[in-house]
């Protein structure tokens, strides 16, 4: 009966070394007001001065998004009061942006490989992407409120969507897809947490089959998936609610909002302005940004992005394409898993041991660059399953040692030397730890016919059975082999030796 439509505005804080229009360092969590000069706090007759590092920065971003570059864009000033913002206006871009039209492709796949019916991606549009400057911070203290500028200044990329977005979903995939983008580029740490990537929520509704767009409400600085999927569903009932009663036009006007962690609510904040109210006009103090083709053609060299390294996964290493995009949508686990394929083992086993072992065993907060286990390591370990020198089961038992963090660890029976198992701990060596823990198979012939005899010798009425047709004995075999060698026996030449023997 309805369609919801989501437009959105990422706000991504260019990891520039200067702030946009002066000097002064952009780095996080100095003491208030430290990091300020006149022309960052907006003092009278101070003069902003472009950063080329950020309009490089703006111009790798246009590419990676199939973008039109504006070779000749301006800034303008958008006038508005906040106590923030002491120059009374922000440098922002409006007419002509740097980034122009471009777009984004969300993915839809799913474990099993089947795709949603509407196909395994969509489009999004980008509609356009430029520079302005944050302002600062408000801290709000009983009855007082304090004013940080370190912040005032920072550049900022404004990347505006289309309003191709019709829920929660496809906004969040939309976010993270951007988010990895925006990592694989290195032009912004992207940290949520401390408001590096952040988010307005524009969302309306309209009755299923009209195109025209009906009244929207913004949802403001949003900095989590979560949240940002629970405002978007509050929202988009309080709009359904408000027009199956009868008073969408009363209840539903164009205003800001915030979003409640604590109630799950969004509220009004104020009332949302239109462009005209920002009194919009260009810059006087800075002229045109002219890219000349020379500099285009420098800026536009980027690295390999998401669905590029997604795409060569699955042809180099054959592994599963919902895999690939599970492992590349994180720079860190894509780089992590090229490293283990440096090792000659095979792709699978790979996103197995990483994706399932190694993430299932991070602890709270742990990330896979500090769990303290190499991808060297832990290929070491899938190397020594597909070689036959451990078991699957075993290889867990060795991962578990490795990522031991605690000062005693448990001692099991048949290690010897206490102090040579701690040092291959802390050598990270693969090959030592196995032999510590004496988890080696026993892969020789000879060592694995003669459990096998004994185990058929004790159970020779169960051998009739078996030759008479009650195949599932087999397995009652493999299971008294196994055990008389203590798990030790390589599975797959108890059952090849059993066969031979049965035969
Ligand atoms: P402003 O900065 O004033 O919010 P922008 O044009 O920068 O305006 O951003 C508007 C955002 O809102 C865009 O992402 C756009 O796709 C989205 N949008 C516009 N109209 C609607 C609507 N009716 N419903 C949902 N999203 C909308
Ligand atoms: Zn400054
Ligand atoms: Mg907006």
């Amino acid at each position: 009966m309805f369609e919801v439509v989501i437009g959105l505005e990422v706000h991504v804080q260019l990891n520039t070394n200067t702030k946009l229009f002066c000097g002064c360092a952009t780095s996080f969590g100095e003491a208030p007001n430290t990091n300020i000069c006149p022309t960052c706090i907006g003092l009278p007759g101070a003069l902003p001065v472009l950063n080329k590092e950020a309009v490089h920065k703006a111009i790798m971003f246009g590419k990676a998004v199939n973008a039109k570059i504006n070779q000749t864009s301006i800034f303008n000033r958008k006038n508005y009061f906040y106590p923030d913002l002491p120059s009374g206006y922000q440098i922002s871009q409006f007419e002509i942006p740097i980034v122009g039209e471009g777009e984004l492709f969300i993915d839809f796949l799913t474990e099993s490989d089947k795709h949603k019916e509407d196909g395994s991606t969509k489009r999004v549009g980008i509609a356009r992407a430029h520079l302005e400057n944050d302002a600062g911070k408000n801290t709000h203290h009983g009855n007082a409120s304090w004013v940080d500028l370190n912040r005032a200044g920072t550049p900022l990329l404004e990347i505006v969507s289309e309003p191709d977005m019709r829920n929660a979903d496809e906004a969040v995939r939309y976010l993270k897809k951007l988010h990895s983008i925006v990592r694989y580029l290195g032009i912004s740490d992207a940290n949520m947490q401390e408001g590096s990537f952040r988010c307005d929520v524009n969302v309306s509704i309209r009755p299923k089959g009209d195109t025209k767009l009906y009244t929207r409400c913004e949802i403001k600085n949003m900095n989590s998936f979560r949240f940002i999927a629970r405002a978007i569903e509050f929202e988009v009932n309080r709009h359904i609610d408000a027009w199956e009663d009868g008073v969408y036009d009363k209840v539903i006007v164009q205003e800001t909002r915030l979003f409640d962690v604590n109630t799950g609510e969004t509220r009004s904040m104020r009332g949302k302005e239109d462009s005209a109210d920002y009194r919009y006009f260009p810059d006087p103090d800075l002229r045109p940004v002219i890219i000349s083709d020379e500099m285009l053609a420098e800026y536009s060299k980027i690295p390999e992005l998401p669905d590029e390294k997604k795409n060569r996964f699955v042809s180099e290493f054959g592994i599963k394409e919902y895999d690939a995009a599970v492992l590349t949508s994180s720079l860190e686990m894509a780089l992590f898993f090229e490293e283990m394929m440096k090792e000659g083992i095979s792709g699978k086993n790979a996103v197995t041991w990483l994706s399932v072992e190694l993430q299932g065993r991070l602890k709270e907060g742990a990330t896979i660059e500090n769990c303290g286990i190499s991808a060297k390591t832990l290929a070491t370990v899938v190397k020594r399953i597909e070689d036959g020198t451990i078991s699957g089961k075993a290889a867990k038992d060795v991962l578990d040692y490795l990522m031991t963090k605690e000062p005693v660890i448990t001692v099991p029976d048949n290690v010897n030397s206490m102090a040579d198992l701690v040092n291959a701990i802390d050598n990270q060596d693969v090959d030592k730890l196995i032999d510590c823990l004496g988890l080696k198979q026993v892969s020789d012939d000879g060592a694995i016919i003669a459990i096998i005899d004994e185990v058929l010798n004790a159970n020779q009425n169960k051998v009739a059975e078996y030759k008479s047709g009650k195949d599932k004995m087999f397995g009652f075999f493999v299971g008294q082999v196994m055990k008389l060698s203590k798990g030790s026996a390589n599975p797959n030449k108890v059952n090849d030796l059993l066969k031979e023997k049965l035969s």
